[in-house]
């Protein structure tokens, strides 16, 4: 059969690996204040839209980790608190084809409402870093380098905000799909752009409305943040899934 020539892209085979849709960006009300929904039904839902990947970032916040329940608390203690949502998500996806990441959006001590999403990080990473998060800029950045972590600036044109110069993170999230907040992505895409950044997409939940509408395309395999973090240091940034607004 004869193609017409401008057709001849459409018949050049795909040899790429089948991609799936990952949430990069989702907040328990188990974990943290602002979080509004339960772990479980944050499971429920994702696997309702079709998603395998759910990383839950809940907020490396002083506010969670150093709430006054919490005071005089050992950092182990506070460490169990913080990972209640991520571990009751990975619990309700048992069984599912949902795979459930531990992430997280960390801020720095004193620095709200700056905050970075960090993959590759695992329990054992927070267990043995009390208070990592009280540091500078420069100094976590060289914490999640050694590590083997990437980070991202979260929404980083959210209202008046700009991105942190000179450039202590490894990409940005170009996308940041919350629907309450001005967070002006247009302006992240030209950034990225101009520094050579990894950019991601994510939903950044906090309400049910907020739910599935950003995130990043995944091939099959991934387990793990770190599993995350190789497949962007050996294919740069992923395809990413955005709602327009
Ligand atoms: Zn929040
Ligand atoms: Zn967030």
């Amino acid at each position: 059969m004869k193609t017409d020539p401008a057709c001849e892209p459409c018949h050049i085979k795909y040899t790429g690996p089948k991609l799936y849709a990952a949430e990069t960006h989702a907040h328990t009300r188990e974990t943290g204040p602002c979080g509004r929904v339960p772990a479980e039904h944050l499971v429920r839902e994702y696997i309702k839209m079709g998603y395998r990947y759910l990383f839950i970032t809940d907020h490396m916040h002083e506010n969670n980790l150093e709430k006054r329940e919490l005071k005089k608390a050992p950092w182990e203690k506070r460490v169990d608190e913080y990972l209640k949502g991520y571990r009751t998500a990975k619990k309700a996806a048992q069984g599912t084809d949902l795979i459930v990441m531990l992430a997280m959006e960390v801020t720095l001590k004193g620095k709200s409402p700056i905050d970075f999403l960090v993959y590759g990080a695992n329990e054992a990473f927070l267990y043995s870093h009390p208070f990592f998060y009280d540091t500078g800029y420069e100094a976590f950045y060289k914490l999640v380098r050694e590590n083997g972590f990437l980070s991202f600036q979260a929404h980083p044109y959210r209202y008046e905000g700009a991105p942190i110069e000179p450039v202590c993170y490894d990409g940005i999230e170009i996308f940041n799909a919350h629907p309450r907040h001005l967070s002006r992505n247009r302006n992240a895409v030209a950034f990225a752009l101009e520094k050579g950044l990894f950019t991601i997409s994510g939903s950044d939940v906090h309400a049910e409305e907020d739910i599935a509408r950003g995130g990043v395309m995944l091939p099959g395999g991934i387990e793990s943040g770190a599993d995350f973090v190789r497949y962007i240091k050996e294919n740069g940034s992923p395809e990413l899934i955005i709602t327009f607004q």
